[in-house]
């Protein structure tokens, strides 16, 4: 890459260039964390809708394994990483959703979080006339940005929000997901996927479905029968009255923040992995102690009614393939406990 920098050529990848080749909108996901389950969230939607959906990018089927098959009556949900964003040139989502912007992966951005940020904001760069962009308004640096952005810009900004007083497209008001300003869908009880971020990532899947015309009550449908994604606060099992909570997905500590925050019992948390560059000050407020043992040992600290949570904050190669593996080797000692 460094060569054919040198010698002027263009460097893309692989979503850049994909992109080329499609016929079918996009609906394109970013954001430090939930890509993963708002692009499944989405593609449930869609196929809840009656569509047949390709999802891909990120969430690991690449966008140019089925770009050719597209045409244009097909509609492709990408999740889209800081990375594949680093170096896109033409590649113009329909739908764009930016979830949230808070530090991760720093240690590839020479620790400068304004540079990380900078590439997420490029999912917007092309968007034009009759495309959409959804993003969180109760993130302040993604919506001062999307604001700036979007005033005299052909696109259309749409944001989602958990509070009611605002102008947003999707927003929480007395328990309830409304869109639209006054089309009350569901009761937030009803969502299949537990904790705030969820909900965030449910608003932003429904504003995005709405952009596809997808119905209110497909979205309601979709909403609560989706099964989520493992490792990402995947219950593994109940025992002596304990629940085993897996979230190996968990590689930052606004992840971590918000496992933390969607249970009311006590948790005993297993943390700790590869750094990454992260910041880790903002856990000590919500953690009692940090537990680095085995999950015998946590087993041993908790009592009935409790949670074992494994949401590491950090990066899985200090031990593991990957945090699949990582996951997947919680889950079997839980299964052997
Ligand atoms: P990504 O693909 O962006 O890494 P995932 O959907 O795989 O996101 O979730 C990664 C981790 O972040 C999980 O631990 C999950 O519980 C948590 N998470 C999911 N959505 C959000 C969100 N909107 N805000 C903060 N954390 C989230």
């Amino acid at each position: 890459m460094r060569q054919a920098a040198r010698r002027g050529l263009g460097v893309y990848s692989e979503i850049e260039a994909a992109s080329w080749f499609c016929d079918a909108p996009i609906v394109a996901i970013t954001g430090s964390n939930g890509k993963t389950t708002t692009t499944s969230l989405l593609g449930h939607v869609l196929r809840t809708a009656g569509r047949d959906p390709i999802v891909a990018g990120n969430i690991g089927y690449p966008f140019s394994d089925y770009v050719c098959d597209t045409t244009g009556d097909d509609v492709v949900v990408l999740e889209i990483s800081s990375f594949q964003l680093d170096h896109v040139e033409t590649f113009r989502p329909r739908v764009s959703v930016l979830l949230n912007i808070t530090p991760d992966h720093l240690d590839r951005y020479d620790h400068d979080f304004n540079k990380y940020a900078r590439s997420k904001f490029r999912i917007l760069r092309n968007q034009r006339e009759g495309d959409v962009a959804v993003f969180n308004a109760d993130d302040a640096l993604v919506r001062d940005y999307v604001t700036d952005r979007s005033a005299g810009q052909p696109f259309e900004a749409r944001s989602v929000s958990l509070n009611p007083q605002n102008d947003s497209s999707a927003f929480v008001r007395d328990d309830h997901i409304v869109v639209h300003q006054d089309e009350t869908i569901m009761e937030t009880s009803e969502v299949a996927l537990r904790g705030q971020h969820n909900l965030y990532n449910s608003l932003a899947a429904a504003v995005a479905a709405r952009a596809m015309e997808v119905q209110n009550d497909t979205i309601r449908e979709s909403l609560r029968t989706f099964e989520g994604v493992p490792h990402r606060l995947e219950l593994v099992r109940e025992l002596d009255g304990v629940r085993y909570v897996n979230d190996s997905k968990a590689t930052n500590v606004n992840a971590v923040w918000y496992a933390l925050e969607s249970f009311d019992a006590p948790v005993v948390l297993i943390a700790g992995g590869r750094d990454k560059g992260n910041d880790y000050g903002a856990l000590k407020a919500l953690l009692r102690e940090k537990l680095e043992e085995a999950v015998s040992a946590a087993r041993r600290f908790a009592s009935e009614g409790d949670i074992v949570l494994l949401s590491p904050a950090c990066a899985s190669f200090d031990m593991f393939e990957n945090y699949e593996d990582r996951g997947d080797t919680f889950k079997r000692l839980v299964m052997s406990l």
